[in-house]
């Protein structure tokens, strides 16, 4: 493959440049466009505009389950039956210890989420009074996901300081219904339009692996440029058992790190974070996406675990990079009883074989 493509699109994406559907799909598709170029042509606009910092994203289900609306990947909603720990919202000091162990884990921001079809104007009182405490406590940035917000209150939370609005798009305009019943792709796009409007910075993204063709992820990568996302959240499907979406198309950890390439590319500036289901997506190639993504989530999903906190933490340092936050890396490596003296692999201390591992053969043989 001719080396100068590779260079073209790091070029292009940083000049601006809108790249045509046609590039894109071969972005995604074509296996003669080799990964770690490509890779390496994503990283030169991720370097341009976030250096080598990783923004790390630490959710708080505020609110957890008990959703009226039916969303097939999701493990609140109605038509589910995943065993999940249902509860209401949360009482405002739990929220804030959670959100001061937020910032002590290196958050740069804080993410809490509250599951329903959206706030109550009561509700949204609630959220502008945690928000202004927060923000009056730790230096940390504030991000709300509430589902659909309508005009006032995305003005009310903005004017309590919130910094971010979270709202995913998901999947593609087309997708939407068979994803979802009780409300429209419209109605996700105007709470979008309405955090725009009252001055909030938008985070919305997509789920990968819900059936979706390469030109449907274009379609939404390119909505959210549109909408001049600051923050995109690039999920790859997890499947929980109970949900009524668990599986619909294989997803490779080439492909997944494809399609952070391709949001890179179209997105140039923005936070792209290799969200949910990178751990179980990516596997042992999970590293390589810090060179298209600049953030991650840390300490697990909505209700799904994530990797150990120091193996992310270690895996961000190993590769070079270092965090948005104003606790060195190093010092939370070390506040997370860090092994570095003695030899450790993905947590796991040397243990000596013993003769059973050893003389497998010779112990069955003393068996028979
Ligand atoms: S994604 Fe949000 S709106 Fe949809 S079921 Fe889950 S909590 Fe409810």
């Amino acid at each position: 493959m001719d080396r100068s493509l590779y260079t073209e699109l790091a070029e292009r994406s940083l000049a601006g440049d809108l790249l045509e559907d046609a590039l894109c799909v071969r972005l995604l598709e074509d296996a003669q466009l080799e990964l770690l170029p490509l890779l390496d042509a994503a990283y030169q606009v991720r370097r341009v505009h976030h250096g080598h910092k990783v923004s790390i994203h630490i959710l708080n289900n505020a609110e957890n389950g008990h959703c009226p609306e039916d969303c097939a990947y999701c493990a609140q909603g109605r038509g589910s039956e995943a065993a999940i720990v249902d509860y209401g919202m949360k009482s405002e000091a739990e929220i804030l210890a959670e959100a001061q162990r937020a910032y002590a884990a290196g958050g740069h921001r804080y993410c809490m989420v509250f599951s329903g079809r959206g706030p109550s104007p009561r509700r949204i009182q609630q959220l502008c009074h945690l928000i202004k405490t927060i923000k009056a406590r730790y230096p940390i940035e504030v991000c709300v996901s509430a589902g659909l917000v309508d005009a006032a209150g995305a003005q009310a939370l903005k004017a309590a300081g919130l910094d971010r609005l979270n709202h995913n798009l998901n999947t593609s305009e087309d997708r939407y219904p068979q994803i979802c019943t009780t409300h429209s792709y419209q109605d996700r796009l105007d709470t979008l339009h309405h955090a725009r409007s009252a001055g909030l910075e938008v985070c919305s993204g997509m789920i990968i692996g819900m059936g979706e063709t390469a030109a449907e992820i274009i379609e939404v990568a390119k909505t959210l440029r549109s909408l001049g996302a600051e923050s995109i959240p690039v999920n790859f499907l997890v499947p929980i058992e109970g949900n009524a979406l668990t599986y619909a198309n294989e997803l490779t950890p080439t492909y997944c790190l494809r399609v952070l390439a391709l949001f890179r590319f179209l997105n140039p500036s923005a936070d792209i974070r290799a969200a949910a289901g990178r751990e179980g997506h990516l596997r042992s190639m999970e590293v390589l996406c810090l060179y298209p993504a600049n953030s991650l989530f840390l300490d697990g999903y909505l209700n799904t675990k994530g990797g150990d906190t120091q193996r992310v933490l270690r895996m961000i340092q190993d590769a070079g990079f270092t965090i948005q936050s104003e606790i060195p890396l190093e010092d939370l490596l070390h506040q997370q009883n860090d092994s570095r003296e003695s030899f450790a692999v993905e947590g796991h201390q040397v243990q000596l074989k013993t003769d059973h591992d050893l003389k497998p053969s010779m112990q069955e043989e003393g068996t028979r």
